[in-house]
């Protein structure tokens, strides 16, 4: 066992356990709240702190909280192919952490891109698992390099939201470890992340917090992993099958499926003894890498601002580097200074900078594409609100709504008892709050108020969130409604909303009260007593928010109105995209069209502009049935805080947009090799196999879509030459790329294989960016990754390499192969 440093030096883990009693070993191994693991003053050991990533550190308030960085989304930051940036973004997020005494970083989200439908797909990297291993290795090395633990998650199969903690993923052994499994493995060989979390469903019949196979065989038997395996949120279900099954750590507690249940499984002899040490020993090495076993905390005082110079420049150069330019026809982008724009849109107004669910943020700001070509351009730009985008009433911005008592932005909540009392008062920045778990009332909370101040009079459009029956007054005209919730976990990150019209007097307050459909909160005298009452605990969660907006205009009015505008300017600028309604944990989507009539207004514009420059703001691929009557697109993910300073400066190339796409964009809803989110008697059946995205649409199993993995056109053009193999032995290509357009560039190569076998896909095996300035050249060698050249025999339970040879591709993207080289069989 590793030995321990600073003031244990001389001993071992398993001195340290060998001082404490089975119940203290099995208290450690469930959280001690929603956010920390437990403390032995005994043994030195302190509490890991964990928080929600990836788009920056939340922190323990969800949602709310203190204001941190809101970093690019995950999709846009890897499609800069670009190790070194996501390296940079881990480091940074480390010094978010290190702000907040954060630990361990709940990131990154490993899972595949199978289904374009699944809702959390813009958390995670690529449809490819090499691209997807890759950059999280470099993620979790800038984390780690900082001192801050990675989790990669969700191990494994957790592809799709629908009924995400009870469905049963179906995948056949060569597939999981062929794909799914593959990012895991890749980041454990190259990065060693300190910690992983085990998903909410089944694989193949089996709980993941359960997994033998998976946890116990292939994780921490082959691969030798020495990390921590915690479960996902409430994920575990069992003590002795869990605990046997490799799971090292119950998040979150004090309360939880292990406790006395786990002490029993142990004396009954169901658990080994030695196994719950086990856990113990990677609970305390995990303390140990983060600073918390026999050590004292470092102390940090200069770290940057979350609004500071510094992260506005990194956060700005990270967003615009990646976005990626789909079409530019008659040379549209970029933009000159010089010319007029006519910005067009809900998203160019409100500009969408990251998705729902646990990886949101409280940001200090966020630029709006207005904002920041508005910056730019100053009176070059008129800006055109667009078409409704949501089907669910979010305020626009916080002038709309600011509470009543102190005149800052957000809204006021009152909590009452049963009886009338009034329980405490809570201020939210965001239209949402939450009521934490643990938060602790002299009583049960039955009922809430809900209050804002607005600068709008007249008939608004209130919209209220949470489960319960609301009353909405207004000044002549009130509304009620009855909310129902989908349960624990959805009831706060999807909360139920409704909304309606009230007419809002000229002291401009509107006011909802909600009586709750089951008591909330944690009554102090349980406290006391029973910390543990699991019914209490799990109740005592839930998020209420209360919205305002103007009555949205009718379709026609507005696409009008931006016609008008576009005509009258050099180039239309339409941004449109998808919102959190789309983009969110806990929900998949129904489809890949733009909400709303988008695609309208679109089309509206370009009949009507001069030109049309589109900006996709989605974390995910869109439909787009208008691209051939526009003249450029480019999607620009979702950008994070800097977003409309990162847009602005892509849009003119003061940042070249130099993203490939990580995931092949269909041409309609049902195009692509696997679609269906649906579970059908609880299974979701991987069927494709290995032929998800690029993979699956290259065998013909979906038709050609819109843009493939890969693709990308940033600001120039190239020509490749003089390929040829250069290290059999190895797979190593050598190719001169010279870049034959007007302006410095980054190309990122990509090699591509084919084996000859035709039941086995093309893969992406290697790539490397190079920036080369105008009509100059550079040799680049991509070397193969021996990770993606074998394939897992079913029948020998190993790996085995290709010998048949097949086919190496250089290619911007499988749309556009630039060259091919035979690769020999073996003799
Ligand atoms: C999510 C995890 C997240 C955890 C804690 C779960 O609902 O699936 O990704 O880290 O909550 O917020």
């Amino acid at each position: 066992m590793t030995t321990i440093s600073d003031a244990f030096s001389s001993k071992t883990y398993s001195d340290l356990i060998g001082t404490l009693d089975l119940q203290t070993k099995v208290r450690l191994l469930t959280g001690a709240d929603a956010w920390s693991t437990a403390a032995v003053e005994s043994i030195g050991l302190g509490a890991v702190r964990v928080s929600d990533g990836p788009g920056g550190v939340r922190g323990p308030e969800f949602p709310g909280g203190r204001a941190v960085a809101l970093f690019p989304n995950i999709t846009l930051l890897a499609s800069s192919w670009s190790d070194e940036a996501s390296q940079e973004v881990g480091r940074l997020l480390a010094e978010e952490a290190r702000i907040q005494d954060v630990k361990v970083v709940l990131g990154p989200t490993v899972n595949l891109h199978r289904s374009l439908l699944g809702g959390r797909v813009f958390e995670a990297f690529s449809e490819d698992p090499l691209l997807s291993g890759k950059s999280a290795a470099a993620f979790v090395r800038g984390l780690q390099e900082s001192g801050i633990g990675a989790c990669v998650k969700h191990l494994v199969g957790n592809e799709s939201e629908t009924n995400r903690n009870s469905m049963n993923s179906v995948i056949d052994e060569a597939t999981l470890r062929e794909l799914y499994l593959l990012p895991f493995e890749i980041t454990i060989t190259d990065a060693d992340p300190w910690s992983l979390m085990a998903a909410y469903n089944d694989v193949n019949g089996v709980a993941a917090t359960e997994h033998e196979h998976v946890n116990n065989e292939v994780v921490k038997g082959e691969w030798g992993y020495t990390g921590l395996i915690m479960s996902d949120w409430f994920a575990t279900k069992t003590a002795g099958a869990a605990a046997n099954g490799g799971l090292d750590l119950v998040m979150p507690g004090p309360a939880g499926p292990w406790g006395q249940a786990l002490v029993d499984a142990v004396q009954a002899g169901e658990v080994d003894e030695r196994v719950i040490d086990d856990h113990v020993a990677r609970l305390l090495r995990l303390a140990d890498r983060v600073g918390v076993l026999g050590q004292q905390p470092p102390s940090h005082t200069d770290l940057p601002r979350p609004d500071g110079p510094e992260r506005r420049e990194q956060l700005t150069r990270l967003a615009a580097q990646s976005m990626t330019v789909l079409t530019n026809r008659r040379s549209t982008l970029p933009l000159d200074r010089g010319q007029t724009v006519a910005l067009i849109g809900r998203h160019a107004i409100e500009t969408i900078g990251m998705g729902g669910g646990s990886a949101q943020v409280l940001p200090p700001y966020q630029v709006s594409v207005a904002e920041g070509l508005g910056a730019l351009l100053g009176e070059g730009v008129t800006v055109v609100d667009g078409v409704e985008v949501r089907v669910r009433p979010v305020t626009a911005s916080a002038p709309y709504m600011t509470e009543p008592e102190t005149g800052e932005p957000g809204i006021q909540a009152t909590f009452f008892a049963a009886d009338g009392a009034e329980l405490g008062k809570k201020h939210s920045r965001s239209p949402l709050l939450n009521i934490d778990l643990g938060e602790v009332y002299d009583d049960y909370i039955t009922s809430i108020r809900l209050r804002t101040s607005t600068q709008l009079r007249g008939p608004v459009e209130v919209g209220v969130y949470g489960a319960g029956d609301w009353t909405v007054v207004g000044a002549d005209l009130d509304f009620v409604l009855r909310l129902t919730g989908k349960g624990f976990g959805e009831q706060i990150i999807a909360p139920p909303a409704g909304s309606g019209v009230i007419n809002v007097d000229t002291s401009g307050l509107v006011e909802a009260v909600v009586h709750l459909a089951q008591p909330m909160g944690v009554r102090r005298s349980d406290v006391t007593g029973d910390v543990s009452n699991p019914l209490h605990f799990l109740a005592a969660s839930g998020a209420y928010g209360l919205t305002v907006r103007p009555v949205p205009r009718p379709v026609s009015e507005v696409i009008d109105a931006a016609a008008a505008a576009a005509a009258n300017a050099d180039v239309a600028v339409v941004v449109v995209g998808v919102t959190e309604e789309q983009e969110t944990e806990s929900m998949d989507k129904t489809t890949l069209r733009l909400p709303g009539e988008q695609d309208a207004l679109i089309r509206g514009v370009a009949a009507a502009a001069k030109r049309t420059v589109v900006v996709v703001n989605t974390g995910t691929p869109a439909l787009m049935p208008w691209a051939d009557e526009v003249d450029a697109i480019i999607w620009v993910g979702l950008p994070g805080q800097e977003a409309g300073h990162a847009i602005a400066a892509a849009l003119f190339g003061d940042i070249e947009p130099a993203g490939r796409l990580v995931t092949t964009f269909p041409t309609d809803d049902g195009q692509a090799p696997a679609w269906s989110v649906t579970p059908i008697d609880g299974n979701i059946e991987y069927s494709e196999g290995k032929f998800i995205g690029y993979r699956g649409h290259h065998a013909g199993q979906a038709p050609a879509p819109a843009f493939w993995l890969g693709h990308g056109l940033g600001y120039s053009t190239w020509d490749y030459s003089d390929a040829a193999l250069s290290a059999a032995a190895d797979v190593e290509v050598g190719v001169t790329v010279t870049n034959t357009g007007s302006r410095t560039s980054r190309e990122t190569v990509q090699l591509y294989f084919q084996p000859a076998e035709t039941s086995e896909p093309v893969r992406l095996v290697g790539w490397h960016g190079v920036t080369v300035a105008a009509g100059e050249s550079a040799r680049v060698e991509v070397r193969a990754d021996s990770r993606v050249m074998r394939r897992w025999n079913t029948s020998t339970d190993s790996w085995e390499p290709f010998t048949g040879g097949g086919h190496l591709l250089l290619a911007r993207g499988l749309g556009d192969v630039r060259a091919t080289i035979d690769l020999l069989g073996a003799a």
